[in-house]
């Protein structure tokens, strides 16, 4: 199956922001064969993200066979090296991985799902990620809607927009007020978007957060303080997760040598694909940590994620991301909902346009 065509685009959406680090900042990737499939995947990167798969990956991948992919995903490490490594470079390489798995599966006349040996199809429970303002009515009330609607785990974001000993009274009052929402059987996470740098202060915040049993406090530090994060996590009794900016099963292993984090959450749509996420997947097997995806409940994550164990949960999906199955769903769980591949073909992208 040789590729014959190579096509990014940012797929159209209402409402979608034009900056790379936007929702649609995500870009898509067709990639077209001489037998006639043709095979998607989602990336990052933006218009950065196209233009290197415009001007460096498109050469790897022109005139060459799709398999095997995971040679090909090495070449095109190789040839983003000295820029790439980590960050958009990678972005843009984890949208054409995903692609050769959907072509993959659709040569096998099958679901990326079942390669990857899931069978049958499981439902997976959803939690939820809410984000807080200044309008506690607001996202009080969505955590209602989301206990009510039967997800078992909610996330609060935007922790980070408060200071970790400044405002760790208002942090725990507002924690505690929605852990007496849900009561004790509901899980509560909480994300602080990496925007916290007093080591100390996290440390001393966590011991304050235990009593509000928190699943997990996520990236309260920025992605590159390693040295901090092993602090933190060796310290705190609450459950620290990271790893949605952290690229390529490399990078994973580095983070778990440290002991950086006690959750890791890989973003399969900017990690390296799925490629990779699989292998971050293993590493985390062999070096008994749990995993919990960023977006997991996505089309382009939930088929490996159906293969983790124990307990996988998917969180809830970008509201635009409906169009390829997963995304937000008035239910509390998400299954995988291909027939072919990863699930997604024109149609699919066409919808893009109309959803917000
Ligand atoms: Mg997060």
């Amino acid at each position: 199956m040789i590729i014959t065509a190579v096509t990014p685009f940012m797929p159209a959406a209402a409402r979608g922001p034009s900056d790379w680090r936007g929702w649609m900042g995500q870009i898509c990737v067709r990639l077209e064969t001489d037998t006639g499939l043709m095979g998607y995947g989602m990336g990052g990167g933006g218009e950065a993200g196209l233009h290197v798969i415009d001007t460096v990956l498109r050469q790897c991948l022109i005139g060459v066979d799709a398999e095997p992919i995971e040679e090909l995903w090495e070449q095109m490490y190789a040839a983003t090296l000295p820029f790439g490594r980590k960050g958009l470079a990678i972005m843009a390489q984890s949208a054409v991985d995903l692609a050769l798995w959907d072509l993959r599966a659709k040569s096998q006349a099958t679901t990326v799902a079942a390669l990857l040996g899931d069978e049958p199809k499981r439902r997976l429970p959803m939690y939820r990620t809410i984000s807080k303002d200044a309008d506690a009515t607001r996202w009080l009330g969505e955590i209602e809607e989301a206990v009510a609607a039967g997800y078992t785990a909610v996330k609060i974001g935007g922790l980070g927009q408060m200071h970790p000993s400044h405002d760790a009274d208002t942090i725990v009052a507002m924690l505690t007020s929605a852990r007496r929402l849900i009561g004790p059987d509901v899980g509560l996470m909480a994300d602080v978007g990496m925007r916290w740098h007093d080591v100390d202060a996290v440390i001393g915040l966590c011991q304050r957060l235990e009593e509000i049993d928190l699943s997990w406090l996520e990236e309260p530090l920025p992605a590159d303080d390693l040295d901090g994060y092993a602090r933190v996590t060796s310290a705190s009794a609450v459950p620290i997760a990271g790893g949605e900016h952290e690229f390529t099963a490399r990078g994973f292993a580095e983070l778990m040598a440290r002991g950086a984090h006690h959750i890791y959450q890989p973003d399969v749509c900017w990690c390296g694909g799925l490629t990779q996420l699989l292998e971050i997947y293993r590493l985390a097997q062999v070096n008994h940590v749990r995993v919990c995806p960023h977006r997991g409940s996505e089309a382009w994550s939930l088929p490996a994620l159906q293969t983790v164990d124990p307990q996988p949960l998917a969180e809830s999906g970008r509201p635009w991301m409906a169009w390829v199955g997963g995304g937000r769903s008035p239910s509390a769980q998400v299954e995988a909902t291909a027939t072919l591949g990863f699930g997604v073909d024109e149609r699919s992208l066409e919808a893009a346009r109309d959803l917000g």
